[in-house]
């Protein structure tokens, strides 16, 4: 009965695995009837889209069932992390509208409570200090079929490795010296149970502790441990951790502390990108992008900066769901969500990207008129502005063919169309450069009957064009993006290519444009459709002087059809 309840509660879509997973602990009162998950990432990077998902599935279910999601930092690597990465993941996860109250927690702040762990095990003889180094450690660690060797300090007395761990911390060794390691199975058929490295010496200053400590604990030491320091009920991570799992519950039984429930899902992968911090960093060192937000990345400040709004991200997210089996999304999908999304909130306004002048002969000299423009067709409350229409205008010059086929319905000798918001105009005469022949002008005749809004205009012709006045229109800077990578999968290299081999060289293509004059203020971040073109942000470069856009995506999926067209 109380199952039936709390399913009916969700509207829309079934339970995925993980949420049946806890509606069965809610049921049985395991943890209490408490759900805590987590969102652990490593500041060594910027996040991207895949730990959206997980950042969208941890505090999604933690607010689903009235539980609560802790930010905690898995800060065990000394090395790589740094604090710019800490600010940055904070910031996008608040973006993307999530709230970890005051659980904003870091491993390092357990430095002093693990290694009292790691004592409890040596007390237990079930760790020990190793001189082994790591080649050494891996040359005799076997394989997943043939068994390891123990290590010859494998059966140090209690004693000694307290002494030896102890001389550790305080300094006495150099990297790379000696480890701790867990005494578990050289011969377990899961590499992680053979005796696993749960301590290493690094002499590196750490972000938070300092100098304070010269041995870190290793992921899988520090992770779990945290997990149960934090109460955590559900430790949701990606399917690689999965071979993990038995390590991770091994050391929470060894230490005897409160056990959290480690769950799997497949990660996201996404078509046309990479989604490594560590490529991702390679990209930005080796600058084959202008930085981790460069709009190309499918870093989370990436997809803000092109304009990709956070309630699109989310419902991707959700979309897509949670597997148990690794797959690649088509990033095509991404795209519909944020065309869905920019749909009913942008603003439509015109502008031209490939101008080509169009003169009304019959429209006088100095008139210029205000036209009335619906601001969005999806919501009324909007409202209209006014745009300049004046005897020159710029249309497309994919808006005009002089020899058009016969499905073209747009501005061709002979033809009609009608101005948005504007007039019919009727093809009059071209003027062409007499050294190349290309088109300079194109002479059209307007209809004054026809005027946009009164009730005579009623006129139907085939083809509606965008256009802005010569003289009114805001040059601004537009920035068209193509895919990161040429290829589907970049990471599934042949003939020893790697990944930045397959980069698309014109991902970036630099255009200017011009622009109706209700742009005139906007503000970076602000988004317009680009009537009969598609979604544009305004880019943190933008200058009330001069203004900058980023296509976050066109209004029809272009490269389907690309692709079709192959
Ligand atoms: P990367 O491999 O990109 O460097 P990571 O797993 O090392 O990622 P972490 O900072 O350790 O990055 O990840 C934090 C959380 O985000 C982890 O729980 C991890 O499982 C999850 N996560 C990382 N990448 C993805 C992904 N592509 N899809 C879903 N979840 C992910
Ligand atoms: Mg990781």
């Amino acid at each position: 009965m109380e199952e039936n309840i709390r399913k009916e509660e969700i509207p829309g879509r079934s339970l995925n695995f993980i949420e049946e997973i806890i509606e069965e602990d809610l049921l049985t009162g395991k943890n209490d009837s408490r759900v805590h998950t987590r969102f652990p990432p490593e500041p060594n990077g910027y996040l991207h889209i895949g730990h959206a998902k997980s950042i969208c599935l941890n505090f999604g279910i933690g607010k689903k069932y009235n539980g609560k999601t802790n930010l905690r930092f898995d800060d065990t690597n000394p090395v790589k992390e740094d604090i710019e990465y800490v600010d940055s993941i904070k910031e996008d996860v608040k973006w993307l509208g999530f709230d970890w109250e005051d659980r904003e927690f870091y491993a390092s702040d357990y430095f002093e409570q693990l290694y009292d762990f790691a004592l409890v095990l040596i007390r237990k003889g079930k760790a020990y200090v190793c001189d082994m180094s790591a080649e050494e450690i891996s040359e005799i660690r076997g394989t997943p079929t043939r068994p390891g060797k123990e290590s010859p300090y494998r059966n140090r007395t209690v004693e000694k490795n307290i002494d030896l761990f102890t001389r550790m911390r305080t300094g006495e060794f150099p990297d790379g010296a000696k480890v701790l390691r867990a005494k578990i199975d050289m011969a377990s058929p899961n590499m992680h149970m053979r005796d696993p490295v749960i301590y290493r010496i690094i002499h590196t200053s750490h972000h938070r502790t300092g100098d304070k400590w010269c041995i870190y604990p290793m992921y899988d030491f520090a992770h779990g441990q945290s997990d149960s320091i934090e109460k955590i009920t559900h430790s949701i991570c990606t399917l690689e951790f999965e071979v993990h799992r038995p390590l991770y519950d091994w050391l929470i039984e060894e230490i005897g502390i409160y056990a959290p429930r480690q769950i799997e899902f497949a990660r996201l992968n996404l078509s046309y990108t990479v989604m490594s911090k560590r490529k991702l960093l390679e990209l930005v060192q080796e600058k084959k992008v202008n930085g981790w937000d460069d709009p190309r990345m499918p870093t989370i400040c990436g997809l803000r900066r092109r304009g990709f709004t956070s309630e699109s991200i989310r419902n991707f997210a959700d979309i897509i769901g949670v597997a148990k089996r690794d797959n690649v999304i088509d990033i095509s999908l991404l795209e519909f969500c944020v065309r869905e999304d920019l749909n009913r909130k942008a603003f439509r306004v015109m502008g031209v990207l490939n101008p080509l002048k169009v003169i009304l002969d019959n429209y006088p000299e100095d008139l210029v008129e205000e036209m009335e423009a619906t601001n969005n067709p999806e919501d009324t409350s909007a409202g209209s502005r006014k745009v300049p229409f004046a005897k020159e205008l710029y249309i497309e010059q994919e808006d005009f063919m002089e020899n058009p086929p016969n499905k073209f319905f747009r501005l061709a000798p002979g033809r009609e169309v009608r101005l948005r918001s504007g007039y019919i105009i009727k093809y009059e005469s071209v003027i062409k450069d007499p050294v190349n022949g290309q088109i300079l002008e194109v002479h059209c005749t307007y209809d004054p009957a026809t005027k946009s809004g009164m009730p005579e205009s009623n006129r139907k012709v085939k083809g509606t064009l965008h256009w802005v006045s010569v003289k009114h229109a805001i040059k601004a800077e537009i920035r068209l993006y193509d895919r990161l990578f040429v290829v589907e999968n970049p990471d599934n290299s042949e003939d020893g290519k790697t990944y930045k081999d397959y980069l698309n060289p014109n991902s970036l293509e630099v255009k200017t444009g011009y622009i109706e004059p209700s742009v005139e203020n906007s503000v970076a971040g602000q988004k317009f459709q680009f009537e009969r073109l598609g979604y544009f942000s305004v880019d943190y470069d933008s200058t009330p002087e001069s203004l900058v856009f980023n296509c976050v995506v066109p209004l029809k999926d272009s490269w389907t059809k690309k692709e079709k067209a192959k």
